[in-house]
């Protein structure tokens, strides 16, 4: 017996609005697809693709430019409604990295569905400030989404970065601080660089500077790390795993720090680092509660992550939540 029509469907790990050719961040190609923003896990050459500017030009510098001539990108503005056959499309800021958008779907049944992708409700220092996205069906990104995931407020991790950098540099060690490459870099790039400190970023990292700084975040301050390594003073920013790639080898003297939400769990994450911080650019487990709350939603389908136990969190608060599985059979309100 076919079931009745879900908002949204998971089939073979892909999330797609149910009756319609249009997918959410899908990774293998598909016919359309919307990419909330540009890292690696979102991200798929598809034959049209709806996504901000920031995004599409995030995406050309980690793809490259698309070799098929079919290949359609369909730039989209925060709040400018538009249709896509039947569907009504509205993007809003997710605050995650440069350009990250939520999408509000909105079928001929006028039920209202609305994708986060990665969400991050504190302001950011190098991405657009998360809007609310008021929505019926709420399908909500789950990363942080376990009681333990309290971040501090950022000031605090920022101030504590700061120390953590200052005493290097006066201990006469170089600070390298670790942090992914679109977004992360950016944030703690722009944070030190507006403080006055001269940061020299890994290559991989200054060349998405680039990308962000054609988007209007001024990053000054910043150069791209000399294969002869930093000058005296100079904090060096690298992604995680590029920590002892050749571009650092001129990096002698240094005193390392991770930044990424997974500090909280603690010892395991300084592997060969002096420290870890806990600057995330997703939102903890208080604000994904306060998020599906503030959307009005009155269905929340969790993904990504943790998805049972923020479900099973927001069906305490009183919510009508559920994890996402695949081939779900859910029904439309
Ligand atoms: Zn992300």
């Amino acid at each position: 017996m076919p079931a009745r029509r879900t908002p949204v469907e998971l089939c073979r790990g892909e999330l797609r609005v149910s009756g319609s050719a249009l997918h959410l961040d899908a990774r293998r190609r598909v016919e359309c697809a919307f990419v909330s923003h540009a890292h690696g896990d979102h991200i798929g050459r598809h034959d049209r693709t709806i996504a901000t500017e920031p995004t599409l030009a995030l995406m050309r510098h980690r793809l490259g430019e698309p070799k098929r001539r079919k290949t359609e990108t369909l730039p989209a503005s925060f709040r400018a409604p538009f249709g896509l056959g039947e569907l009504t499309l509205e993007l809003f800021a997710a605050g995650h990295v440069l350009g990250s958008a939520q999408i509000r779907v909105t079928g001929r049944s006028g039920v209202a569905l609305g994708y986060t992708g990665d969400l991050c409700t504190e302001p950011t220092h190098a991405a657009e400030r998360a809007e609310v996205m008021a929505c019926d069906v709420l399908v909500l990104e789950s990363t942080f989404g376990l009681p333990r995931y309290v971040f501090p407020p950022k000031d605090e991790v920022l101030a504590a970065v700061r120390r953590f950098v200052d005493d290097a540099l006066s201990d006469g060690y170089t600070p390298v601080l670790l942090g992914y490459a679109v977004g992360k870099a950016q944030e703690i790039l722009k944070y030190l660089s507006g403080a006055g400190y001269r940061c020299a970023a890994h290559p991989v990292v200054h060349a998405v500077d680039r990308v962000y700084e054609a988007h209007g975040v001024a990053l000054p301050n910043v150069r791209a790390l000399p294969p002869e390594g930093p000058a005296a003073g100079e904090v060096v920013v690298a992604p995680p795993h590029l920590a002892r790639s050749p571009a650092m080898r001129g990096v002698r003297r240094r005193r390392t720090a991770v930044l990424t939400g997974w500090a909280i769990d603690g010892a395991r994450f300084f592997r060969g680092a002096d420290a870890a911080f806990p600057l995330s650019d997703h939102a903890d487990f208080p604000s994904l509660l306060a998020y599906a709350k503030a959307t009005g939603a009155s269905r929340v389908l969790t993904v990504h992550g943790h998805a049972d136990g923020l479900a099973a969190a927001l069906r305490k608060e009183g919510l009508r939540a559920e994890p996402l599985r695949e081939q779900a059979q859910l029904e439309l309100l």
